[in-house]
């Protein structure tokens, strides 16, 4: 029942509207969450594939966080994005682990809504926390979207490619660096976990510095070459048309981009200013994140020499 109402509560937005941040709250779909998000009920999508939903709703997060358990058969599972460090979280997973060995513990990345609850996990099982590279946090700064988890401390970090075996099936790192320095999706045969690189109710907030416009699009280009049959997000429903979705997102991106080259080719603007043209009528709780996003467009076209800053006014370079 809740895919059904989140996909027809996203979908006139996803592709129509030309604020990549705003439709999200103007559905306000995430504020009636609570009413029949299914939280912390591990629902079977496909054969070794399970979900389960954290209470961590949000302008940010949709409904919450999504915790996958991958594997098939009785013997083994892994677990992808444990979460935010919700106690009630931590206990529905033991739960839906059930008597299956745990074999891993993954993160896509290390925003707070998605690797806190790892160590929690590890603590309750014998399994390793496996995956994405921790972040030096003097470099990353202060974030509009999502704080980040200084604590995370994998066992091993996957390389691009690198794999794991889950019950006698490879889960496969697929490097996509962009929404964060150290994003990881994760192969299941043609299914692909895309954590927060794709999401299936908006678009990716992308903030400097350590979030990187150029490598978010060339990680989105990456996922357009793979030709996965479907993608469980850590937020929003499962994207069932994957090459459409990618190519749609790639295209918004690059429309964005030259929306903001011709605000600052008309006049010198600030961000703020930018902002107020390009994403009429946004939510003021997401500004910040908009402004971000904005950003990492203009850092990206400055190293390409297409704008130049000057205290604080971006003009064409
Ligand atoms: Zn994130």
């Amino acid at each position: 029942m809740w895919s059904v109402a989140a996909r027809s509560s996203t979908g006139r937005g996803r592709f129509s509207s030309a604020a990549e941040l705003v439709f999200a709250s103007r559905s306000g779909a995430w504020q009636s969450a609570g009413v029949d998000a299914p939280y912390e009920i591990s629902e079977q999508l496909e054969p070794g594939i399970a979900r389960l939903l954290a209470h961590n709703p949000s302008a940010f997060t949709y409904y919450g966080t999504q915790t996958y358990l991958v594997g098939e058969g009785e013997a083994e599972v892994a677990v992808i994005d444990p979460g935010p460090a919700d106690p009630v979280h931590v206990d529905a997973i033991v739960e839906a682990v059930g008597g299956r060995r745990l074999v891993a513990i993954l993160c896509t990345h290390t925003h707070r809504d998605h690797s806190p609850a790892a160590a929690m996990l590890a603590e309750r099982s014998a399994a390793q926390i496996v995956g994405c590279a921790p972040l030096a946090l003097e470099t990353v700064g202060p974030r509009a979207d999502a704080s980040f988890d200084g604590d995370y401390m994998p066992n091993r970090i996957l390389g691009d490619g690198e794999s794991i075996d889950i019950a006698g099936a490879a889960l496969t790192a697929v490097a996509t660096p962009g929404h964060t320095s150290n994003h990881l999706c994760y192969a299941y045969g043609d299914a692909l976990f895309t954590g927060d690189h794709v999401m299936g109710w908006s678009t990716t907030v992308v903030v400097p510095p350590d979030g990187d416009m150029a490598a978010y699009i060339a990680s989105l280009d990456k996922l357009r070459q793979r030709g996965d049959r479907i993608y469980f997000p850590a937020h929003g429903p499962p994207v069932t048309n994957p090459s459409q979705y990618v190519r749609h997102l790639i295209g918004h991106r690059m429309q964005r981009e030259r929306q903001i080259l011709r605000l600052v080719s008309e006049k010198p603007r600030d961000i703020p200013e930018i902002v107020a043209n390009a994403y009429p009528g946004l939510d003021p709780r997401l500004t910040a994140a908009a402004g971000g996003s904005v950003h990492a467009h203009l850092l990206d076209l400055q190293r390409r020499g297409l704008v130049a800053e000057e205290g604080g006014e971006w003009r064409s370079g």
